[in-house]
């Protein structure tokens, strides 16, 4: 299709594929046919803006499509390519219930920091992790120690993992998440080969360890011998 890109100057026809038009709704995530309400050329930059609003009932939402623009002309017959759309809303984190409830605060910081990863933030958002990580830990610590909050509190990270998580696999994880997300925060890092993605896939990990030691000794309590 073409549509008219209008600038300061003229509307510019411009070619835009169709198979390139975005599928995906970056407010709401959801697979959509996007209804066009304009397109805004910019020749200094090389893009043409095109504006869309999401089909879905319950979104609604109006959002922007990047289109990179090489040869902005009149009646150009190069094809747009898709560069973007923004604005891009997280998608909210689906952590379980014990998780929700042992550490409202982890779900809260961990979610800000894949905000900011979808902002474009990348530098904060291993900082955020490491935070995230340490509430997480130590608000499970104090739910399996409850004499001990004073001291768990207090604790490093690392001595916080290595003294009152009892549970083996929540202790390796956690303990690798730990030492990714110190790498987030120094000047230097240490694990060289590991980046972003390893500290994520560690702190599922971790999360998925927890939610099975707390849901087994529910059960456990529950359901006595
Ligand atoms: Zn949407």
């Amino acid at each position: 299709m073409k549509v008219s890109c209008s600038n300061f100057q003229a509307n510019v026809n411009y070619p835009i594929n169709t198979d390139t038009e975005p599928d995906t709704c970056p407010r709401c995530h959801r697979s959509i046919h996007p209804k066009l309400l304009g397109a805004y050329a910019h020749p200094e930059k090389h893009i043409c803006q095109l504006t869309y609003r999401c089909a879905n009932l319950s979104c609604q939402e109006v959002f922007i499509a990047n289109y990179a623009t090489p040869l902005l002309r009149r009646d150009s017959e190069t094809a747009g390519v898709l560069l973007s759309t923004v604005p891009l809303s997280a998608l909210p984190s689906n952590f379980p219930e014990t998780i929700t409830e042992c550490s409202p605060v982890f779900v809260q910081i961990y979610d800000q920091a894949i905000a900011a990863e979808s902002h474009g933030l990348d530098q904060m958002v291993g900082i955020g992790m490491r935070k995230a990580l340490e509430f997480l830990i130590k608000d499970y610590s104090c739910l399996e120690h409850p004499d001990k909050e004073e001291e768990i509190k207090k604790s490093l990270l690392g001595n916080c993992i290595k003294d009152f998580i009892l549970d083996s696999n929540v202790k390796a994880c956690a303990k690798r998440a730990a030492w990714l997300g110190n790498d987030e925060t120094h000047y230097v890092r240490k694990w060289t080969d590991q980046d972003i993605s390893d500290l994520k896939m560690l702190i599922k990990l971790t999360v998925n360890w927890i939610d099975n030691a707390l849901t087994t000794k529910k059960y456990l309590s529950t359901m006595p011998d």
